[in-house]
């Protein structure tokens, strides 16, 4: 782990301090968004492949986060492992990339519990389609997508996340 490294996760351990077990998931993404905001620490993570540009300039609100599937105790969680990570000098910036990235995808997209039609596994993240706004649910597991009909996706086309209906 660089020095700079180790700068970024100690600046988000310490934002995580207010934490406690009565906070929401909505306050944890302000505390991660504002964490991100700054052109430095986006940019460690995409010399790593992770692009979180697109995340600093959603607006939570409009985004169904009350869904998150984090409970409190993950939240809590969350700030625990963080504090781990700070304290393991073992410990690879790539994998905390990763775990940033998947707590993101947590807290800005809907998971459902559906069964993905190629490997069975239970959960799905809701998505829709970039220009037709089809719904798209895309398994955590084997990453493939799919329709609401269950009919799979071939074309290439992208992925977005959808916002709350208004
Ligand atoms: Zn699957």
């Amino acid at each position: 782990m660089s020095h700079l490294e180790k700068k970024y996760i100690l600046e988000l351990d310490s934002a995580l301090s207010d934490l406690d077990d009565s906070s929401t998931s909505f306050e944890l993404l302000e505390i991660i968004i504002s964490w991100l905001s700054n052109d430095f620490v986006i940019n460690e993570f995409k010399k790593l492949g992770y692009d979180f540009s697109k995340y600093v300039h959603m607006e939570p609100e409009k985004y169904p986060i009350e869904k998150s599937i984090l409970s409190k105790e993950e939240i809590v969680y969350f700030k625990n492992n963080i504090r781990r990570k700070k304290l393991n000098k073992k410990f690879k910036f790539q994998y905390f990339a990763q775990y940033i990235r998947d707590t993101l995808e947590h807290l800005f997209i809907e998971h459902i519990e559906r069964a993905c039609p190629n490997c069975e596994w239970g959960e799905m993240q809701k998505l829709e389609e970039k220009g037709t706004h089809k719904d798209v649910y895309l398994c955590t597991q084997c990453g493939n997508a799919f329709y609401a009909d269950n009919s799979q996706i071939i074309s290439n086309s992208s992925l977005v996340i959808p916002i709350k209906p208004s």
